[in-house]
Parts: C-alpha cells; structure tokens; sequence
C-alpha cells in the first residue's frame, strides 16, 4: 500500500466511527508562550483538554505535521542515526473529548491495526501502566489491563512505568496513564533467537512503539498533586512514517515511499549510493530528514533567522549542510534542489508546499550559500591557531617540555561551534587531521555556562489559578467598546528573570485586545469601585483564553471593575492595521500577486510588514505604493466588518486567507474597499483616520523575502515636525542660508579637497621620517638595530614598521609612543631573524610590557603592547638592546 493509502485508510476508518477529520494546524506554533513548534496531535486540542473552551464535534481524527527539535522533545541529535525517528513527522490521531474512554479507543486502533492494516496480531505487543510507589500513589491501570486482556494474547501485554506509561502535558494541566503499541518486525528466525517482549522500549530499530493511546483523566496542580478531571478524554498518537514501515514490509522509515523518492534525489545530486558506508547512510538520512521540517516550516511562514524559532530552523538546516560536506563532499548549494521532488510527493495532502515552492528553494539555497561562506571561515579561522599552535610546539619540542598550549582551545572550538555551527566532532576531526587534539574540558565549561545562562532567563514559575467565579460566559467584546464593567474569574502569580512577579488575570467580559495577527496586545487599567487602580501591562491569548498582565491584584478581588483601554495607543496601533491590509493589496496591486504576507507586526508606533517577492524595491515602486495607500486614505473608506462568516463564503468573496495560519470555520472578515482579509485585529472606522502613510525603510530579511517598515498619523506628524526641526538647525549652522543644499554641497567640496591635501603632507612626512628612521639603524651581531620613541599611533608605527621591513632580512625594531597619556609598544622582527636567532616579538613584548605596566602580544614577527605608566618607555627602550647583543 502507498503511504497516500495508508493517510487516507486511517481517515477514514475514524470517519466511519463519527469523527470529524480537521485540517493538520500549522507545524509553526505563533502565539502559545509555552511551545514554539506542534509537536504533538493533542496540542491544537489543548484547549478543550483545560476545559478553556468547548469543541463543537466531541470526536476528531487527523493527520498533524509535528516537530520535535526542541523543549521537551527533542528528537534532533538521534535524527539520521537511527531509522526511526525524525525531526518533522506525521502523527496520525484520534480524540474524544469527554466522549468515548479506553473500551473504545483499545478496540478501535485494535481493529485498525490487525483487520484494516492486516498486520499479525503475533508480531504486535501492548504496554499497561503499572502504577507508582512516589507521591502520586497510583495504582496499576486495572481498566486498561482488563480491556487488553479481552483481545490480546496474555504474553504480549507488558507493564511500564511512569516513564513510558504514564503521560503528562507539563509540569502542570491534565495527564493520565497511556497504554502503547509496539510491533516486532525483524525475521521469524531472530525472533525465535529472542522475544520481541524483551526488546519493547530498548530503543531497537525494529522493535519500535507505533502508536500510543493517552487516557487523560487527571490534572495535575502547581504543588504536583494530581485531581480527578471532571470528564475524560482519549488522546492518541502514531507515527505515520513508522505505520507505513510496517505496512511496505521494510525495515527503516528511510526505505518507505514517504523517503526514496527524496533519498534517490539525494544520490543523484550528490553522486553517492545509499546502503553501502554507514557514515554516508547517516548523511543521507539526515538531509533527507531535514529537508522536510525545514520545507514545511518555511511554508508555515518561519524562516531561518538568529532568533528564537528561527534559530531552530536555522541549526536544523546546518546540520544537515555539515552532514552533506563532511561525508558527501557538497561544497556547493544542493539541498535546495530537493525541494522539488518533496512538493511532488507530499503537495498533494499538502498543498502549501507546492504553492511555496519557488519561495522554499530561494531560502534554503541562500541559507546554504552563506553557511557554507561560514564553515569555510571557520576552517581558515581554526588552521590559523593550528599553525600558530605548530609553531609554538617547535619551540616546545626544542626544549623537550610537554604542553598543553598543544591543544585546540576550548575557547575556539566553542567559538566555531557558537558562531560558525561547527558541532564539537567537525573541529575535532579538522584537529586530528592536523595531529592535534581538542580541550574538550573547556568547550563543555563554556558550553555549561551558555546553557546555565539560557535557563536561568527563561525560567518561568506559575502557581495554580485561584478561581473566583466557575465557568461563566467569557467574551472579547474590544471591537466596539474600549471601556466595560468586568469580574475578575481567576488569576494567578508567574515569576520569571525576565519579567519578575507578575498575575495573570481573566475577566469574565474584556474589551482589552491579546495580541495576535501581528497585533499587539493593548494595554490600560483596572478601576475598583474603591478606587484602587491597577494596570494592564499587556493582554495575551493563553490556550484560548484572554489573559490580562499586572505588576499587582486590587486589594478586593470580589465584585465589579471598570476595565479601560489605553484609547491613545489603541487608536495608533488601528491606524497600523489598517494601513497594513491597504499595504498588502498595494503590494500585490504594483509588484503581483506572487506577493505573499510573511509576517507582520503592528504598534502603535510603527508597522512592519514581511513579504515573498525577489528583488528590492525601486524608488519608483515605493513611491506608487505610498501614493496607493495614501490615495485610499483621502477616500475616506468606512471600515465593512463582517463577524462570524462562514469560512467558504469568505473565500468566496475574495478573503486573502494566510499560509501557516489556523482558522476556525467561521470567521471575521474585514473590507475597506477593495482590500478584504480574514483578520481578527482592530481597526479604524474609516480609513481617512489614518491621516497619512510613510514608508520609512525597504529591505531584505531573507531570500525572497522583502521587509517594509511604515508610520501613520501621529507618527507621521512626529516625522515631519522633527524633520522640519533638524532643517531649522542645518540652516542656523549654515549662517541662516538660505540655500543649505547648496551650501552644504559647497561645504563637501572644501572639505574633500582639504583632506587630499592633507593626506599628500601626512605622507611627505611619513617618507621623511622612514628615511631618518632607516639612518639611524645600527648594526648589533648582525642584526639592523633600532629602539626609539616616536610620536606615531598604533597604526602609524606599524605600516613604518612593516614598510621598513620591506627587503630586509635583518631588522629589529623596537618602537614606543605616548599617546594619551598611555605607553605603546610595538617590535617589528624580520621572519628570518625570528627563525634564524629564535626571536619572538610577542615574548619580547610581554616582557617588557611591565616596565610600562601594562601587557600585551601578537605574533613572532610582530607584536604589540600597551600600558598606563609612559614614565617606563626610557628603561624600555634601554633594555631592548639585550634582545639582540
Ligand atoms: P519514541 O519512544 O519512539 O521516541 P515517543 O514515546 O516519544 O516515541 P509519543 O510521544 O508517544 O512517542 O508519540 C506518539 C507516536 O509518534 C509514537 O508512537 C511514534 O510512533 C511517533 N513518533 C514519536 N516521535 C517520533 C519521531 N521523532 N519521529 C517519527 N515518529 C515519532
Ligand atoms: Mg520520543
């Protein structure tokens, strides 16, 4: 059976037993705190699991594109190694909510597995919780056993503890046993060698777990005690590539449909075989791992970039780069080219990798072109200290000392794998090669402290909900009020390094916005009928409830508040909105409609809109988009709001619906004029409330990607006044011209002029002094000997020195300046002196670096020193003299 059977056969099984089959949500998690990536089928469920909000079907099947490179799982680094696990998977589900419990979803994957999937109930085991003796206390899962028991042979159901049998969702929120499925498929003969029971959960390759039901009925409080839930849900989970494994009788994921057609790609690009040397299996394996989760998170609208989920990316794709250059000898972009046959394969059940295409293939392609530039720096940057380090080791050898000095520092295989993505075993065999060996004991110092410093700053606490008011009615109604009388539900205390103490508070009805859409959140105050005030810091979407930010609670928590935006912040950040939609259309309107949003925030200061589109922008172009949306500003176009639209409709009426976005099945739509987007935000009644639109910057933030930055109304005001300012004061500096332009043009000219003139002196006296510098050389054991003060910078000194040197073999120079009242040292040594007669200028300098207290180094033919006490230059310069005699 394809792979393309396989989705469709486990869809519609769930269909035939009432389940609703949903779309997958985005891989890219945009405004959940806690998680960056989905790396579970439950978390879109969240939600209803917390109790925050009620589904509308109690029973959904999927198929969920997850990653798992970070947080709690992260799979990246066994990723390419083993044949099972990747970075970017499908996981297929099924999910009652406060439905059906274990009798049905035991009997169900059951039935799915042995009679859709036909695979032999004989090479298939279950696991059990068995319960635990900690502080939990719980007891064995007696309901599961029995279920089990009724369909499954007694030999082949295995308990298992906490660890694999018992699942949590965080340190806090619901949780509850799980009972695994695992299946067998090596060769008849191994198996009668040893039973699969004994290899279920010992990480081997083809005994691997395919599906795990998850049987949530409890939740699990700050202080770690667990409660009852109110109703159960079932959450289940399969490897969708692991299924097809089975299904295609192979032995590793890699050998299914879902991979050879990449993996063949693979071959042919880069002239190698899969199958034959383990080191390049693994190579091939990761990049034809990677290249989905990096594919799929572009098309979900994250680019690599330095921050944040970005960097994830960003690390997931160097790693496979560095694969493909250690083992498969790839110095050139390659990966990009594979983006083709992954959209052929996959664009059918996912369609944004097909319409992204062209937009993947730019990315990847750029990112590889400058992270190959910076492996090949790093390279030259490591041979550096590796000659550097061989010459020191003749030295050494010299004297017959040993040494540590012997070694790559930990400091620069830290540096290569910080800066330049160099994993610690590429420096390491870079080192070997050259026969020397890494501080590995500093790299994991340095290491520690980078992790040490990350947690500590992201370390968030929370404790439990206090709540107030059980399950009222909840409601954003800051679309048409900017005031309302609100309660207080439930709050809670968060401390965080970043954030210190915070609460969290939820209201019953708000009008305060939680940022989302690119919007931010809006900000404002708390009034008590006693008067106290408390301010609303921020306001977020925490698992679809609205959470409000402050720094304290009101003394009296029970009873009525009034809740009051910030209306002036509120205002500008609409102004940003709207302008943002009338920008999108102006874009697609002058450039095309290849133009795709790719991100956008919205301040109330400033907008910033990101969008696919391959070359940069002309002046010509940003001054017809400007005028566009200026244009719809002077129309003054009323805000047409439409709330609650079914989806289809809106499609149907035009709605510009986002890549990588989630959306519910009714939605809002928002029209001003011509332009009409699904959008959730705020915004003005009428578009001439704007008042003006100014671009302020037009740039690149990734391949393809384009970045324009923009101000309206008060901001624009603000522009144009300080503007106007800065010319008042160019004119006053001019003597009241009249015509500063040309009066600064003029000014340009002169000060050209008098610069050249100045150089031709600077150089005149610099030839001058080389030729007195050049007499006053004295010959000491053969060596041209010169120690003297001069009145030169550190700069100045050096290109003497090096132009001095230019054609001699024989030159010792030691010169000092004052500059500042601060000493400088520099000695100049010609190479062959350094060899011939053992000299070396960063020892000579350290040396007589104390005179002038002070310290400093450089290399053996020359170095620099510097130091607080110029009084020491006289014995310096008297010293030098023992260097050479
Ligand atoms: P494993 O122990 O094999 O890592 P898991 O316990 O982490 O699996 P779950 O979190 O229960 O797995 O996820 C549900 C299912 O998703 C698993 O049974 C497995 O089939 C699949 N799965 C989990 N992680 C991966 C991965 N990295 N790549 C492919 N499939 C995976
Ligand atoms: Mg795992």
């Amino acid at each position: 059976m394809k792979s393309q059977e396989i989705r469709a056969k486990f869809l519609e099984f769930f269909k035939e037993k009432s389940h609703k089959i949903v779309p997958s949500a985005p891989m890219v998690i945009k405004d959940d705190p806690t998680l960056m990536f989905t790396n579970a089928g439950m978390n879109q469920f969240k939600e209803f699991f917390l109790g925050n909000s009620v589904p509308k079907y109690n029973r959904v099947a999927d198929t969920q594109k997850c990653l798992r490179v970070s947080g709690k799982h992260n799979d990246l680094e066994e990723v390419g190694k083993d044949t099972y696990h990747h970075t970017m998977f499908e996981m297929l589900g099924n999910w009652s909510f406060g439905d059906y419990f274990k009798a049905e979803a035991i009997a169900w994957a059951w039935e799915f597995l042995t009679e859709v999937c036909k695979i032999e109930k004989d090479s298939l085991y279950v696991t059990v919780f068995e319960g635990s003796k900690d502080a939990d206390q719980l007891g064995q899962d007696t309901e599961a056993l029995e279920l089990w028991s009724k369909i499954v042979a007694k030999d082949r159901i295995l308990f298992g503890n906490k660890k694999d049998n018992f699942w949590e969702m965080g340190d806090q929120g619901p949780c509850g046993p799980c009972s695994e499925i695992h299946v067998d498929i090596r060769s008849a003969q191994e198996k009668a060698k040893v039973s699969g029971a004994a290899l279920v959960n010992q990480d081997h390759p083809q005994v691997v777990e395919i599906w795990n039901l998850v049987f949530m009925q409890y939740n699990r409080k700050a202080n770690g005690q667990l409660e009852a839930l109110p109703s159960k849900h079932v959450d289940t989970g399969m490897g969708f590539e692991r299924l097809c494994m089975v299904m295609q009788g192979v032995q590793s994921n890699y050998d299914t449909d879902v991979f050879t057609p990449i993996i063949r790609e693979i071959e042919t690009i880069t002239n190698t075989k899969y199958g034959k040397d383990e080191d390049i299996n693994i190579a091939i394996r990761v990049i034809a791992d990677h290249i989905r989760a990096v594919s799929f998170s572009i098309a979900d609208g994250q680019l690599p970039s330095n921050t944040g989920a970005g960097y994830v990316i960003r690390r997931i794709l160097r790693r496979a780069i560095r694969y493909g250059f250690t083992f498969l000898n790839t110095k050139e972009p390659f990966m990009f080219l594979l983006v083709k046959v992954l959209s052929e394969t996959m664009g059918k059940s996912f369609p944004e990798l097909k319409d992204q295409r062209q937009l993947i293939e730019n990315v990847v392609k750029e990112e590889e072109h400058s992270f190959l530039k910076t492996i090949g720096f790093g390279i030259t940057e490591l041979q550096k200290q590796i000659d550097l380090i061989k010459l020191s080791k003749k030295d050494i050898n010299a004297s017959k000392q040993e040494s540590d000095e012997a070694k790559i520092t930990g400091g620069m295989a830290f540096y290569l794998y910080d800066t330049c993505g160099f994993p610690l075993d590429l420096t390491e065999l870079i080192a070997e090669e050259n026969g020397l060996a890494v501080n590995i004991e500093g790299f994991n110092k340095l290491m520690q402290q980078q992790k040490d410093r990350s947690r500590s700053a992201s370390e968030v606490s929370k404790e439990d909900w206090i709540v107030l008011a059980e399950d009222p009615h909840q409601e954003f109604v800051g679309y048409d009020n900017l005031e309302t009388s609100v309660k207080i539900v439930k709050y809670r205390k968060v401390t965080s390094k970043k954030e210190g103490e915070q609460y969290q508070i939820v209201f019953n009805l708000t009008p305060f916005y939680p940022e989302g859409g690119g919007q931010v959140g809006d900000k404002g105050y708390l009034e008590a009928p006693n008067g106290d005030v408390v301010y609303i810091l921020d306001t977020k979407k925490e698992n679809n409830e609205i959470v409000h930010f402050a720094k304290n609670l009101p003394r009296d928590t029970g009873g009525k508040f009034k809740a009051v935006v910030d209306a002036k912040q509120r205002r500008r950040t609409e102004c940003n909105h709207t302008a943002t939609h009338l920008l999108h259309q102006a874009l697609r309107e002058i450039l095309g409609t290849h133009v795709e949003q790719k991100g956008s925030a919205v301040h109330s200061k400033y907008l910033r809109f990101d969008f696919s589109h391959f070359a940069k922008l002309t002046t010509d172009e940003l001054v017809a988009i400007e005028s566009f949306v200026n244009a719809r500003i002077s129309n003054a176009l009323p805000l047409e709001e439409q709330r609650n639209v079914p989806m289809e409709k809106a499609l149907e009426q035009g709605a510009m619906a986002l890549f990588g976005e989630k959306y519910g099945d009714a939605v809002r739509t928002i029209r001003f004029g011509q332009s009409i987007e699904l959008c959730g935000g705020t915004h003005v009644r009428n578009t001439a409330d704007i008042w003006h639109f100014r671009i302020r910057s037009e740039g690149a933030v990734a391949a393809g990607i384009r970045r324009i930055e923009a101000i309206t109304s008060d901001a624009v005001k603000d522009f144009y006044s300080e503007s106007n300012n800065t010319l008042m004061e160019i004119k006053e500096l001019l003597n009241n011209s009249q015509e500063p332009v040309k009066a600064l043009a003029a000014l340009q000219e002169e000060n050209l002029r008098l610069k050249k003139e100045l150089e031709n002196l600077l150089k005149e006296k610099a030839k001058n002094l080389k030729g007195e510098l050049l007499n006053e050389l004295v010959e000491v054991n053969g060596i041209q000997f010169l120690a003297k003060k001069v009145d030169l910078d550190a700069a100045g000194i050096k290109d003497i020195s090096f132009e001095m040197g230019q054609n001699r073999k024989d030159l010792f120079l030691l010169f000092a300046s004052e500059i500042e009242g601060k000493a400088l040292l520099s000695c100049y040594i010609s190479k062959e002196l350094v060899e011939e007669r053992k000299l070396n200028a960063g020892t000579i300098v350290r040396e007589l670096g104390k005179y002038i207290q002070g310290g400093g180094g450089g290399q053996p033919f020359f170095a620099t020193a510097g130091g607080k006490n110029p009084a020491g230059i006289a014995e310096v310069l008297e010293k030098a003299k023992a260097y050479v005699v």
